[in-house]
């Protein structure tokens, strides 16, 4: 696999990805996160300034393929990516994670937005946030009746009726059943992500028949070809 590619990441299989390309491929960062310091390809770090700037660094760069594997929420990178390869003239392969589906005993709850969810919320006392973080932006709204854990990368100190905790996945299943049980969660927020390192969760929800509010998982754009899991697109890109 000797082309040119550019590596759009930010999730645990594009850093696994990132981890077999060589120096003369791109693996590119928002910023957010961690960022590797033991890579063969080059890491770039931050926007390239949307769609347009983007088809720019693809031409000057000479990117021959881009590659999107960014988290399933991520739809701005992933509509700038599809718009991007049409510009310059490139093929775009995806990573699309297919989403967790419920089983037997679960009660899962669909929801389109932050109002959706505050309405489906009504009722629960003890919910846990596990969606990033937009519920920092609500702390102020949080009903008398409520007490919020929000679990998010960057932990805040606590606050009258909200606990901000630091942590980033995989989380284990042992460490889910602790937490729900400590925290005396009654409800739990999602998105469907659809990644094995954050399911456990969902294992405990069931077995402690707590519901779960998942965020509807944003429509993303069709591209050249889409790869349900890591293993088939590595097969096509190093075949
Ligand atoms: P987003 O709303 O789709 O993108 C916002 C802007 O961030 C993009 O327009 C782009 O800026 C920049 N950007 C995003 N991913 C980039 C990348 N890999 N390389 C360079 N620039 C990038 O994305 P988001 O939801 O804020 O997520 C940001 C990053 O975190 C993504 O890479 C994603 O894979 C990762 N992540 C997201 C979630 C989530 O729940 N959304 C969860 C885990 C990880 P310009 O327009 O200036 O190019």
């Amino acid at each position: 696999m000797n082309s040119r590619v550019l590596l759009l990441g930010g999730t645990t299989e594009a850093l696994r990805l990132a981890r077999e390309l060589g120096p003369h491929a791109v693996y590119s960062l928002a910023g957010l996160g961690r960022v590797p310091d033991d890579l063969a390809c080059q890491v770039r770090v931050g926007g390239f300034g949307g769609a347009e700037g983007l088809a720019t660094f693809i031409a000057e760069q000479g990117i021959e393929l881009l590659l999107d594997l960014t988290h399933p929420y991520a739809a701005q990178i992933s509509a700038n990516a599809a718009r991007a390869v049409r510009m310059a003239g490139i093929a775009c392969w995806a990573l699309r994670r297919p989403g967790w589906q419920p089983g037997p005993g679960d009660d899962w709850r669909e929801v389109d937005d932050w109002a959706g969810l505050v309405k489906a919320l009504n009722g629960f006392q003890r919910p846990l946030f596990t969606l990033g973080r937009e519920p920092l932006a609500h702390l102020h709204e949080i009903p008398a009746d409520q007490h919020w854990t929000v679990r998010c990368l960057h932990g805040q100190e606590p606050m009258p009726r909200a606990d901000i905790i630091g942590a980033r996945g995989p989380f284990s299943l042992e460490g889910e059943r602790e937490l729900f049980q400590r925290l005396g969660t009654d409800v739990l927020i999602s998105k469907n992500s659809g990644s094995q390192s954050t399911e456990p969760k969902l294992q405990v929800a069931r077995e402690r028949s707590v519901p779960v509010l998942l965020l509807r998982r944003p429509l993303l754009p069709p591209v050249a070809r889409e790869f349900t899991d890591l293993a088939a697109l590595r097969e096509a890109l190093f075949e």
